[in-house]
C-alpha cells in the first residue's frame, strides 16, 4: 500500500451531527495533503487517526467558509509541534484571510508559505515532484475556485513473458540498469523492449462548480474521483448557488471514465441522502458511491 483517500468532511454549506464540513486527506509515501479545510477538520483528522504533522501541502478551493474556516487551528496545531513549515496553495485572497488572523490573534512561528494560483481553463500543473505531479483546473462557482488531481507519475515494469522468453539473468538485469540495454546472441536489446510503462494513481477533486467541462478535462480517467453532489436534481438552484447535481454527473460519468466516482458535498436538505442512492441504482452506476466522513480508500 502505497497511500490513501480519507473523506473528512462530506456536508455543503453547514456541517451536520452526520457531516463535517469540507476536507480530504491523502497520505502518499508518509507525506500528508490536505484538500480544502472547513471547520472542524483539525479534529476530524486526529479522529481518523492521521498524522497531522506529516502535512506539508494544502489545497484550497475557493474562500468560501465551508472550505477554509479550519486552517488557522491546523495551522496553530502544527506551529505547536514545531512543525517548520507549510505550503497552500489556493486562488487569490487566501494571503489576507491568514494576514488578518496572523496579524490580529496569533502570530505563528511556522513559516506558511501561501501560493495564490492563476486560473486556467486547461489543467495546469501546481508542484512537479520526483514522484508524482498536482494539477488543477478552473471551476464554475460564484467565486474562484479550482479542481485538484494528484497523479503519480507513470513507472517502468518488466514484461514477464519476455525476461522468461530472453532467459534474463541478475547480472543481465545489472548491466541493463548501467547502460539501457545488454547484449543477447548478438543482439541489442533494450530496456524499453523488455519493459513496459504502468500509469499511476490518479485522484481528483473537484469541489464547488456548476457545470463545466473543465470538469472532465481535469478528471478523466481517474482511479478515484471525489466531486461535489449539492443536489440530486434541483437544476435551477445548482445554476443559481453553482453547485453540481447527480443527474448531471449520471451523465458525464460515461466520459469521465473513473474507476470510483465519490459524491460529497451533499446539502443539508437531504437529512439522509438514500434518494441519491435510489437514484444511482436505477442508473445501473455501479462506479458512484456516496461519500460518508471517514471513508477510506487505499491504493
Ligand atoms: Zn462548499
Ligand atoms: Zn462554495
Amino acid at each position: 500500500m502505497k497511500g490513501k483517500v480519507v473523506l473528512l468532511g462530506t456536508s455543503s454549506a453547514m456541517p451536520t451531527p452526520e457531516r463535517n464540513n469540507s476536507g480530504i486527506f491523502l497520505q502518499y509515501k508518509g507525506k500528508g495533503f490536505l484538500f480544502d479545510c472547513g471547520e472542524g477538520i483539525n479534529r476530524q483528522i486526529m479522529k481518523a487517526g492521521l498524522n497531522i504533522y506529516s502535512l506539508d501541502y494544502i489545497f484550497i478551493s475557493h474562500l468560501h467558509t465551508d472550505h477554509t474556516l479550519g486552517l488557522t487551528g491546523v495551522i496553530e496545531t502544527l506551529d505547536m509541534h514545531d512543525k517548520s513549515r507549510i505550503k497552500i496553495f489556493s486562488p487569490s485572497g487566501i494571503g489576507d484571510f491568514l494576514k488578518c488572523f496572523f496579524d490580529r490573534f496569533y502570530t505563528p512561528e511556522i513559516k506558511v508559505d501561501t501560493k495564490e494560483l492563476k486560473l486556467e481553463d486547461r489543467p495546469f500543473t501546481v508542484l512537479d515532484h520526483l514522484e508524482f505531479n498536482i494539477f488543477a483546473v478552473r471551476l464554475n462557482h460564484l467565486v474562484e475556485c479550482i479542481g485538484f488531481s494528484f497523479v503519480e507519475k507513470p513507472k517502468r515494469r518488466f514484461i514477464k513473458e519476455k525476461i522468461e522468453e530472453l532467459k534474463l539473468k541478475t547480472e543481465d538485469f545489472k548491466i541493463l540498469r548501467e547502460k539501457g540495454y545488454i547484449k543477447k546472441d548478438g543482439k541489442i536489446i533494450t530496456e524499453e523492449e523488455i519493459t513496459e510503462e504502468v500509469k499511476g494513481f490518479k485522484f481528483t477533486y473537484i469541489p464547488d462548480t456548476y457545470k463545466t467541462d473543465n470538469i472532465i478535462k481535469l478528471a478523466k480517467d481517474s482511479d478515484i474521483l471525489v466531486i461535489e453532489c449539492t443536489y440530486l436534481d434541483e437544476e435551477e438552484k445548482a445554476k443559481k448557488y453553482g453547485h453540481l447535481t447527480l443527474e448531471y454527473i449520471l451523465e458525464i460519468a460515461p466520459e469521465l471514465n473513473c474507476r470510483k466516482i465519490v459524491l460529497t458535498h451533499f446539502s443539508k436538505r437531504y437529512k439522509n441522502p438514500e434518494k441519491f442512492g435510489e437514484r444511482i441504482k436505477k442508473a445501473d452506476a455501479g462506479n458512484i458511491i456516496l461519500g460518508e466522513d471517514f471513508m477510506s480508500f487505499y491504493f
